[in-house]
């Protein structure tokens, strides 16, 4: 039996988590191989959601920011436009789970990112958990970045220290993205990794900073890591990749 079922609403396609079933954070590729500069694309994002309906990560020669929400793929690439992605596009890095709220809550008085990540992480149970977050609501301030577009073997760190950088004021929009406890910090971007995108869709990012006027919080639990390699790319195979020199680079460019 399949761990999930997929139902089509409205076009969209949703997944309706069966309780007994673990639900699996699936993540293609190695924020290591990306780190080091590979860039070429190698998971379709047909495939890429049938594992999650909300996630994040980058498209093929890591041309823009990737946004999974409600089953659907999302671009948003540094000349600030938003495309929605077919089926057969093809990323080299994304983290997508089945999101399942598990604690929801309104925020109803303004709260800086800094603020709601504290009253977010007062709902978890411990810190040794994934989780999803998904965060419906108006920003006063939205700072977000794109990583442009860059030729395969450009290290990340060197790419990301000119990228473009948006700030908008006064958008409804939400955020998606994953929570990931310290342990795992190298496996993915320890704490939150976020996108966000706005509801018409004309605009959207890696999340940098914000301030949120009023909207609606959901906590998904994770209950398992899925960790997909890209086993038929000769390029990742037989990569030599410098660890320390990795953890560093995480840590200066996400
Ligand atoms: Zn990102």
């Amino acid at each position: 039996m399949p761990p999930y079922i997929f139902e089509k609403r409205n076009g969209r396609a949703s997944i309706l988590h069966m309780a007994e079933e673990p639900i699996k954070l699936y993540q293609y590729n190695t924020l290591g191989a990306l780190m080091a500069g590979l860039y070429g694309g190698t998971m379709t994002i047909g495939e890429l959601l049938t594992h999650g309906d909300l996630g994040v990560g980058t498209l093929d020669s890591i041309d823009g920011e990737l946004i999974v929400l409600d089953g659907k793929a999302y671009q948003a690439k540094g000349d600030k436009t938003i495309t929605e992605l077919s089926d057969e596009v093809k990323v080299p890095y994304a983290a997508v789970v089945p999101h399942h709220a598990e604690v929801m809550f309104k925020q109803r008085f303004t709260a800086t990112d800094k603020e709601l990540e504290e009253r977010i992480e007062s709902y978890f149970d411990g810190e040794n958990l994934f989780r999803s977050v998904k965060i419906h609501g108006t920003f006063a301030k939205m700072h977000v970045r794109m990583i442009p577009k860059a030729k395969e073997g450009t290290k990340f760190v060197k790419v990301s220290e000119h990228q473009p950088e948006y700030e908008v004021e006064n958008v409804t929009g939400t955020i998606v993205g994953i929570w990931t406890p310290e342990m795992f910090h190298g496996v993915s971007v320890a704490g939150y990794h976020l996108h966000f995108i706005t509801d018409d869709y004309s605009f959207g990012g890696h999340v940098m900073d914000f301030i949120l006027e009023e909207g609606d919080v959901e906590i998904g639990a994770i209950d398992q890591l899925d960790q997909a390699f890209p086993v038929q790319d000769r390029k990742y195979l037989f990569a030599r990749l410098n660890i320390d020199e990795l953890k560093q680079d995480i840590n200066e460019a996400e």
